[in-house]
């Protein structure tokens, strides 16, 4: 048995990212990491424009005491204006539009009183360029704006978008092989018959996946069987960057996944983590036309598998899918109750961080917190951590993994 820190160095050691690209339109450009550094090809703002409704101004004329200024044209945003600025002159100027050579200010329309085409000045602009919005400010030609490895949200898809870049090179989404093992498995909708139940971890893996930005490749279930199983594991092998499967890896005598591992050519670098939910867990690698493929052999509890994933495999994925520094939502919050383990492994315990009081809290969910019990997770929205050595945290700081 390894320590969760030791898992997650080996799991970034191995994880290789992805070198094939495409190119897609923005509009499904969400979550995809970009292939190339993107580049400003104009300033951030274009031109000097007005923050604010009001009128554009000299500074030297306010300097000068002078309070009222003639008005000769108006400049709505969309429109280049057409006269320039004279001593004693001033634009009538919208927010974004553009400012008219010879201003350099804004005085905002509630610090003016409009009387025929003259405005009275009831408050002075108080700075040079007050209210201004100056050309290149935000971001100059030639500068990066996005960095390659970036996993494209909305902020970013919209930065593409404003920098005329109507389409994006990503990488290709990493393909996922999803493989449930266990004789007592039936899909949803199938009739349980007694000891039977739902292969639920197949539709959890499949959303996470998804969620993740990955393309899952769904291979079903495979019965405890070597053979059987054998044969589906080596067909998610060839057909995916990754494969996650589940169940069979713990001790039992119905668990062949390491087994079957090793008959297929698999290097097996791990087959337990100091962890709780979730201590069995196998990591293999294959050597596919010069690829590495990783094979996660993950625990059959739902609880364990998901918890697997959170803690462990959104790294390797991020790294395969080709984001720069893979990374885990780490937060901290504060113990709302008593949190216990037995302090022998890693634990986690599920429940909600909400602020209260003006403060993060973790409120575990009620309920067992067995890795069996796949229902109260579904209300959590994090994972709190005890670390090995540790039986209790009260109303302390807590070291909490969102999930959500
Ligand atoms: P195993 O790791 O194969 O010993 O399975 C551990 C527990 O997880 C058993 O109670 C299994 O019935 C359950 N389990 C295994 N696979 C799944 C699955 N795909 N969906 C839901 N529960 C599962
Ligand atoms: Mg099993």
């Amino acid at each position: 048995m390894i320590s969760t820190d030791r898992a997650t160095a080996i799991i970034l050691e191995l994880s290789q990212a992805l070198t094939e690209t495409e190119t897609v339109p923005l509009h499904s450009a969400l979550h995809r990491v970009l292939a190339e550094s993107v580049v400003s090809k104009l300033d951030f703002p274009h031109w000097d424009n007005s923050a604010m409704d009001g009128y554009a101004v000299r500074w030297s004329d306010l300097q000068a005491g002078i309070s009222e200024l003639q008005v000769v044209s108006e400049i709505p945003a969309g429109v280049a204006p057409t006269k320039s600025i004279e001593p004693g002159q001033a634009a009538r100027i919208f927010t974004g539009a553009m400012l008219p050579t010879g201003a350099d200010t804004i005085v905002i329309q509630e610090n003016t009183q409009l009387i025929g085409d003259q405005i009275q000045i009831t408050k002075p602009a108080t700075a040079q360029g007050e209210f201004v919005r100056r050309q290149g400010d935000f971001a100059k030609t030639g500068e990066v704006l996005l960095a390659q490895g970036t996993r494209l949200l909305p902020a970013a898809i919209a930065v593409l978008a404003a920098a005329q870049y109507p389409q994006v090179q990503v990488y290709r989404r990493p393909r996922v092989a999803i493989l449930s093992t266990g004789n007592e498995l039936v899909q949803p909708g199938d009739t349980l018959a007694p000891g039977q139940i739902v292969d639920s971890n197949q539709y959890a893996l499949t959303a996470l996946i998804q969620q993740w930005g990955g393309e899952p490749v769904l291979l079903g279930n495979a019965p405890d069987n070597p053979q059987e199983l054998a044969a589906m594991m080596q067909r998610a092998i060839d057909s995916a960057d990754m494969v996650l499967s589940t169940g069979g890896v713990s001790v039992g005598d119905y668990d062949y996944v390491d087994r079957v591992l090793a008959e297929l050519g698999g290097e097996i670098h791990i087959t337990a983590v100091a962890v709780k939910p979730g201590k069995p867990l196998t990591i293999a690698t294959f050597q596919r036309n010069g690829q590495q493929i990783m094979y996660f052999g993950l625990p059959g509890n739902p609880v364990s598998a998901l918890v697997s994933c959170w803690r462990f495999i959104y790294l390797g994925f991020q790294q395969v899918a080709g984001i720069t520094h893979p990374q885990l939502p780490w937060i901290e919050a504060v113990a709302g109750v008593d949190l216990r383990s037995d302090g022998r492994r890693e634990s986690y315990l599920w429940g909600r961080v909400e602020i209260k009081n003006n403060r993060q809290e973790f409120m575990p969910v009620a309920g067992g917190h067995s890795s069996g019990n796949l229902i109260n997770l579904a209300r959590a929205n994090a994972l709190a951590m005890l670390p090995i050595g540790q039986n209790a945290i009260t109303g302390q700081s807590v070291q909490i993994l969102l999930i959500d």
